[in-house]
């Protein structure tokens, strides 16, 4: 049996057993998943983990499942790289990189939530899952969907980049591709949701799902010899994973595996989709909701479900927000590549071109140990760097031509 004690709803208190819903009868907040830290505090040491296989289900204990994880169990333990020529070129002292541009199997963090809500799912006895997807989601379902044996449908923006559609499509899902943008397709799914039995990650079963984003937070406190960093900067959709971050370094605390927690939590965004950090900018607790307009996809939600929760994080850490213009998402997206060999996607280029800028303004301090959370790879949004980057040298089959050709290299 696990350790979790039940849902509780956020705004009001009230409690729920385990079921899959996610929205209080009462007062219409949010629920979340309640847990026995006292439990867990016994039985999760840091010797416990150490032992366990690299993977994100080393921290099953802080994770809503009951029996033992079916889904996801090659996901997580992403490389938290020291970013050196990064750091130097930005007058940093010690940067990190959380790269789960590499997550297994569809190279984005999604993984680590789908893994999660898949292994419920299940356990509740579903055989069909579903979600309203921004891209990244919409890829992982279908992957670790096939791998469950679950029937999926998979609702997206028809606007997609080509490359995760592709990628979606090769597992064989049903793919809904809907003529609006991602809060049309969500408020479709809502309705699709209350008339089908289905497992909708992101809707009744989002209280569990979201819980797999803590794991790239123990991850952060593991791999950095168990401490938080100063300062973490992490892109926001929804807002979903910045609190869940949050949350993970909270939970390390409560079961006594570090001692204090003292990170400034940052948001970054696209400017053409920016709900959350215009909040924060204004200093206000409400969220307008935008029409999104930028080429950051994965992070393109105008109304995002968790932004009040994030500007509280945000406010109760000392933090702040960025946002950052297309060009500067690709530039930034560049950069990374250049300096460290990491090929990110427009989500990353918006957290490392939105840190500049913290780091710019003074809100993140050269000295701050900074984790820079990178949440997807670059491969599947290669068409946003497209014309941005140099091109090839063509060349005829011979050395001569190459002779040539490198002569023009060496002299430019
Ligand atoms: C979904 C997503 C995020 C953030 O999602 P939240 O809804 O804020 O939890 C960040 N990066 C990438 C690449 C994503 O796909
Ligand atoms: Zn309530």
């Amino acid at each position: 049996m696990g350790f979790v004690r039940g849902l509780k709803c956020r705004e009001c208190g009230r409690e729920y057993p385990v079921d899959p819903i996610y929205v209080c009868e009462f007062c219409f907040g949010p629920l979340e998943v309640v847990y026995d830290y006292d439990g867990i505090k016994k039985v999760l040491t840091k010797e416990k983990i150490l032992s366990r296989p690299q993977n994100l289900w080393r921290y099953k204990e802080l994770l809503p499942i009951d029996g033992e994880p079916t889904v996801g169990l090659h996901s997580g333990f992403t490389p938290l790289v020291r970013a050196k020529k990064l750091a130097e070129h930005l007058g940093m002292k010690e940067l990190y990189i959380k790269d789960d541009t590499v997550t297994h199997p569809t190279l984005s963090f999604k993984d680590r939530v789908v893994a999660v809500a898949l292994s419920k799912a299940k356990e509740f006895g579903f055989d069909t899952v579903a979600c309203a997807s921004t891209g990244n989601l919409a890829h992982s379902v279908s992957a670790h969907g096939a791998a469950a044996g679950l029937k999926r449908y998979i609702f997206i923006p028809a606007t997609l980049e080509q490359s995760k559609i592709v990628a979606s499509l090769a597992y064989g899902p049903n793919l809904i591709a809907v003529d609006g943008n991602y809060d049309d397709v969500n408020r479709l799914c809502s309705e699709v949701a209350n008339k089908h039995n289905w497992a909708f990650v992101n809707i009744n079963i989002r209280p569990f799902y979201a819980e797999g984003s803590k794991t790239q937070g123990y991850e952060i406190i593991e791999q950095l010899g168990w401490k938080t960093p100063d300062a973490v900067v992490v892109p926001c959709a929804s807002g979903s994973l910045l609190t869940k971050i949050w949350k993970s370094f909270k939970e390390m605390k409560e079961i006594g595996i570090i001692d204090n927690v003292n990170t400034k939590v940052f948001s970054a965004q696209a400017t053409g989709c920016s709900p959350i950090v215009a909040a924060i900018k204004e200093g206000t607790d409400v969220i307008r909701p935008v029409k999104p307009d930028t080429i950051a996809k994965s992070l393109a939600i105008g109304n995002p479900a968790d932004g009040y929760y994030a500007t509280q994080v945000i406010k109760e850490t000392g933090g702040f927000g960025a946002d950052v213009s297309d060009a500067e998402i690709i530039d930034a997206i560049k950069l990374l590549a250049e300096t460290e060999g990491i090929f990110a996607e427009t989500a990353g280029g918006v957290t490392l071109a939105s840190a500049m800028k913290l780091i710019d303004s003074g809100h993140i301090s050269k000295g701050d140990v900074t984790v820079l959370c990178i949440t997807g790879n670059g491969l599947k949004t290669k068409e946003a760097i497209e014309g941005h980057t140099g091109e090839p040298h063509h060349i005829d089959p011979n050395l001569k031509s190459f002779e040539e050709v490198l002569k023009k290299i060496t002299s430019a």
